[in-house]
């Protein structure tokens, strides 16, 4: 990380002078997440809909599809909830809204209300899709200040549909307009929620209200910068979110006077999120997750990260993860359908992650069919094991903290640290939480034994007090490279706020791009340190790419990494090290005595190895984190899976029962998507610690429809599973 241009203090000095009406200090991040707003009532249906269904118009569809083969296909998917286009950008009910664009096709129908009508007759809970992102000409001659406007001050036609135009969305085509399509929607139909689609604006917008406003709220002109250490542009997030949570608000508590069972569900979330996760979690009673398909190289677990992200603020609140049956990329193939097999892995992994599914068809006439047998089937498998899909809690050990405000504020690709850890604890087989970084009080970790730090760079000193709390009571904490060393805003601190956890302080120096050097394992020096696991017959392997200079707080005993600096790596001929060994040491394992008699242990890599390991995906790597996990863990897992290939593995309680999903991941393309086909593995030994005071009295496996073979003793319990395709669940009722 760069020092920053601009301190703290010097941020507030500048303000002053600008003549801000609203220092920093005053606009922080909790301020900005909407201090005065709060959590209205939950609806009394949100928990009820296990599996959805959403049917995305085009403006054509009216007249033209086959209203009762949808809800054929929702009664035989067994969907409980559905989501309805309404309005938006197009009409699809006889709107009487001056400039609310009515579908040309629309005629006198009211294809919405027929659709309504239906699902309920089904009994399905019913919320309408709202999407305010673009509008017309005649809107745009009306109220010119409803259109979104370029860095150059130009309005912004729209990039794929040039006859429209983009809408400013912190301004009043959302807060006045989109407020009167609601009601209107609300008043109309009293539908259980409105789901707003792209409503949190098209990027950047240099329109009047947006000038006046930001200018008015912080003193500053609108920042034409992106670098995130920049006071304006730090000023603009904090402002833009304040700006957003305002906006659902509006909009929620308009429905809610209309219907008071219902709420607005915005379509956001994760930690590219603009809004904090926190707020979000306390504020929405349901969330969507719209993550509908690999794209490029993602990983086939992207699903899950996502609903762990969502669940580490939801909590138990439902948790609904959308898909699409089309391909997901680029160039936007919106009407397509893609392999069965790369559908059915998707969505067993969001199912194993604790999600509700929740498919997606853009246009209601069928120009391909191939999606609706393995949808369905996807969904009356569903059905079938509800009653272990409904979720108490997740038995994990380890958590892993996702930081917002290391995203917000730190330049950088700070995800892929957290993507290196994933990929590593799937590999390992470790069942592991997200956690957010506002949640960080004993109520929210002490769930969990571990607690990973991966390059979690922006921490306020009071989170840095909590970590080291959770230490204090027996948890133990691994943290990677530049964790601690910023405030909660990004600004540079001059030694690790977590310094004394990881008992050494910054040395002042980073060295961001290290080539050809390695890392020598102290096997002798530390009697084959538990962390050397696997490794005994490597002495030495690759290094990171980037380390931060440490200096130990207290002499350290030897460690089992030490450096091996860079040397040339051309030509040839001088590829040799300068110097063999070093007493540098490259992690740093210590053992706090914590109250209790518990003992946290604190693992620090003072280097990017989980970065790096997402890029190279060296095994010598994945075997490191693997062993530093259970070196800090030090207990017996909850679940040990044993056999061959990689599956994502997640552990639940229920209320009379207790699963172990396993999801196989395992496919010759796993790396480079998607799958053309699932390839069975073989036998899988899975041991599990039943809770005390519980006593077993059923094993089944869901998928195989069997009872598999099964060993027990006390609390003790080893299932055998011959084989898994796509998705195994081990059901143990209690
Ligand atoms: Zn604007």
């Amino acid at each position: 990380m760069n020092t920053p241009p601009v301190s703290r203090r010097e941020f507030l000095k500048t303000t002053a002078l600008a003549g801000a009406s609203v220092s920093l200090a005053q606009f922080t991040p909790q301020m900005a997440s909407g201090a005065e707003i709060s959590a209205a009532a939950k609806p009394s249906w949100v928990d009820r809909p296990m599996r959805w269904a959403q049917l995305a118009f085009v403006e054509n569809d009216p007249g033209t599809y086959d209203l009762n083969f949808w809800l054929d296909y929702f009664r035989r998917t067994k969907c409980e909830g559905v989501c309805l286009s309404g309005g938006g950008c197009v009409a699809f009910y006889p709107t009487k809204i001056p400039y609310h664009h009515r579908s040309a096709w629309l005629g006198d129908r009211d294809p919405l209300g027929d659709l309504i009508a239906g699902c309920r007759k089904l009994g399905m809970a019913v919320i309408v899709r709202t999407d305010p992102h673009a509008t017309y000409d005649d809107a745009a001659q009306a109220h010119p200040d409803w259109i979104a406007v370029d860095a150059s001050g130009n309005k912004r036609r729209h990039w794929a549909s040039p006859e429209m135009w983009v809408t400013c969305g912190l301004g009043p085509y959302n807060f006045e307009f989109m407020t009167d399509v609601k009601k209107e929607i609300m008043s109309r139909y009293r539908v259980d929620g409105v789901f707003i689609n792209r409503w949190d604006g098209s990027g950047m917008c240099y329109c009047e209200h947006c000038v006046k406003n930001f200018k008015a709220a912080t003193g500053f002109d609108l920042p034409r910068t992106d670098n995130p250490q920049d006071p304006v542009r730090r000023a603009y997030i904090l402002w833009r979110e304040q700006r957003l949570f305002g906006l659902w608000q509006t909009w929620d508590r308009a429905v809610r006077e209309i219907n008071p069972d219902s709420c607005v569900i915005p379509n956001t979330g994760g930690v590219g999120s603009p809004l904090d996760m926190k707020k979000v979690g306390e504020l929405a009673p349901i969330l969507v997750a719209d993550r509908q398909a690999r794209r490029g190289l993602m990983a086939p677990w992207a699903i899950g990260l996502s609903a762990k992200e969502y669940r580490a603020t939801l909590g138990k609140k439902p948790a609904i993860g959308m898909f699409s049956v089309g391909v997901e990329e680029a160039y936007r193939w919106k009407d397509s359908v893609q392999n069965a097999d790369e559908i059915r892995l998707w969505s067993a992994d969001l199912i194993a992650n604790g999600m509700r599914p929740w498919f997606i068809k853009f246009g209601a006439v069928l120009r391909d069919e191939r999606w609706l047998k393995p949808v369905e089937e996807i969904f009356v498998r569903h059905a079938r094991w509800e009653k272990y899909l409904r979720n108490e809690h997740p038995l994990a050990r380890v958590g892993v903290v996702y930081s917002q405000q290391t995203a917000r504020f730190v330049a950088g690709r700070t995800e892929d640290h957290v993507h290196g850890w994933y990929q590593a604890l799937i590999e390992a087989r470790v069942p592991f939480e997200l956690v957010h970084e506002g949640l960080l009080d004993a109520a929210d970790v002490d769930q969990f034994k571990t607690l990973i730090l991966p390059n979690v760079v922006a921490l306020s000193d009071a989170q840095c007090a909590q970590i080291r709390q959770f230490v204090e009571r027996g948890g133990s904490v691994i943290a990677t490279h530049e964790t601690s060393l910023a405030d909660e805003f990004g600004t540079h601190r001059k030694n690790f706020g977590l310094a004394d956890l990881f008992g050494v302080n910054f040395g002042g120096r980073i060295e961001t791009r290290m080539q050809n050097a390695y890392l020598r394992l102290e096997h002798e020096a530390t009697h084959q340190h538990p962390l050397l696991n696997g490794l005994e017959d490597a002495p030495r392997i690759i290094h990171g790419v980037s380390r931060v200079e440490v200096e130990p707080q207290e002499k350290f005993p030897p460690m089992p990494l030490t450096l091996i600096p860079s040397y040339p790596d051309l030509p040839m001929e001088k590829v040799f090290p300068r110097v063999e060994k070093t007493d540098t040491a490259q992690v740093f394992l210590r053992e706090l005595g914590g109250a209790n008699g518990k003992s946290g242990r604190v693992v620090y890599f003072p280097w990017d190895i989980d970065r790096t390991f997402w890029e190279i995906l060296a095994v010598d790597h994945f075997k490191l984190l693997r062993n530093a996990v259970e070196w800090a863990t030090n207990e017996e897992p909850a679940v040990t899976v044993t056999g061959p290939g990689v599956l994502d593995v997640t552990v639940w309680q229920q209320k009379n029962s207790l699963t172990v999903h396993l999801v196989n991941l395992t496919n010759p393309m796993l790396m480079k998507g998607p799958v053309r086909e699932l390839i069975p593995i073989g036998e899988q030994q899975v041991r599990v610690r039943l809770p005390e005071g519980t006593s077993l009295k059923k094993v089944h496996l869901l998928a195989a429809e069997k009872t598999p073979r099964f060993q027990h003793h006390g609390y003790d319990l080893t299932v055998t599973i011959p084989s898994i395709l796509d998705h195994e669940v081990v059901a143990i009722d209690l």
